[in-house]
């Protein structure tokens, strides 16, 4: 019957359910393992100038699970803000990127901070203690964060903004365009510079208006004084266009993949590194 066959919908449906409970429930355990172990890692991506030379790098976690493999932070992130254990992936995050960033003292070095971890009351002094723990100086840092944590109610994460940009850190606005439809935040916060999101770089090139939206927001960077970098540039064209828009900051694989510290500290040192994915025409150069 029609009823029976519901009970046995919902049989599969409660066991399927169970099966995906369980292995959130798995991969939660693991993940706060290897957290407590200090056992995720660091790499760090380089942003370049139009001239190629490297001027910072994005600091981006890695964790790969003895049980579960390779799991993106795209995953694992949201998972430890649902789970209570963002504050410590935060400071994790943020210990390593600023004990690691003292390798490179003429580099930015760029740090993500989700909405959750602003959110957190306290997170100006951690930040502040953490930096004074790893001997750093702010203005070699730069916090990247999303719209979405901008348009949040409460004046908590503006003071906050504030306080860290008085410190000397640096703000920058991750995956810009794809958060949010008002542009009144950008005068409310301490923004210094805008990333314009992968989404609108892939576009170029395959649709007219693309590369005049591109247009448009470097110039509203460039009119309320922020820097302006373009994210996820993977082939030359797209290069060009954004240099034609007017984009003089590039970040993605055509210049290189994220890699490790030990990579950055050879292009620190003039070397060359030879990464996946990286055209060898655009490969990030230092220059004293
Ligand atoms: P995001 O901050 O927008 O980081 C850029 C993402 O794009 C990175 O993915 C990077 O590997 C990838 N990417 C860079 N260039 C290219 C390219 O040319 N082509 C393509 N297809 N992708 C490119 P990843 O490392 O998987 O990070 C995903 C997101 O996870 C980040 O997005 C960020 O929101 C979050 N995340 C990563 N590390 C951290 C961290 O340490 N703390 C926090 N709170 N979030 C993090
Ligand atoms: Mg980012
Ligand atoms: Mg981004
Ligand atoms: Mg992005």
């Amino acid at each position: 019957s029609a009823k029976r066959d519901g009970r046995a919908k919902y049989a599969v449906y409660d066991s399927a359910m169970d099966e995906l409970l369980r292995r959130r429930r798995g991969l939660q355990d693991a993940l706060r393992r290897d957290l407590q172990a200090g056992a995720l890692t660091m790499v760090y991506q380089p942003q370049v100038d139009q001239d190629r030379n490297l001027i910072g790098v994005e600091a981006l976690v890695r964790w790969t699970s003895e049980e579960f493999g390779k799991i993106s932070p795209a995953i694992f992130v949201p998972l430890a803000e649902e789970s209570g254990m963002i504050e410590a992936l935060g400071a994790f995050t943020l210990k390593r990127a600023f004990e690691d960033s003292r390798r490179w003292p003429d580099l930015k070095v760029a740090v993500n901070v989700s909405a959750l971890q602003l959110r957190d009351p306290g997170f100006t002094d951690r930040v502040l203690l953490l930096a004074t723990e790893a001997g750093v100086r702010p203005s070699g840092i730069e916090l990247e964060l999303t719209e979405g944590v901008l348009v949040e109610r409460g004046q908590g994460a503006s003071s906050r903004l504030d306080a860290l940009r008085d410190a000397g850190f640096s703000i920058a606005i991750d995956d810009f365009g794809t958060g949010y439809s008002s542009l009144s935040y950008l005068s409310r916060f301490p923004i210094g510079k805008i990333k314009i999101d992968r989404s609108f770089v892939i576009d170029m090139g395959r649709s007219k208006s693309a590369d005049a939206l591109v247009s448009s927001i470097v110039q509203l960077g460039r009119s309320l004084n922020m820097r302006v970098i373009a994210e996820g540039v993977e082939t030359p064209e797209q290069w060009l266009r954004l240099a034609a828009a007017g984009c003089r900051e590039f970040q993605g694989y055509l210049a290189s993949r994220p890699v490790s510290a030990e990579d950055i500290d050879r292009l620190y040192a003039g070397e060359t590194i030879g990464a996946a994915g990286q055209d060898p025409d655009y490969a990030p150069s230092w220059k004293r």
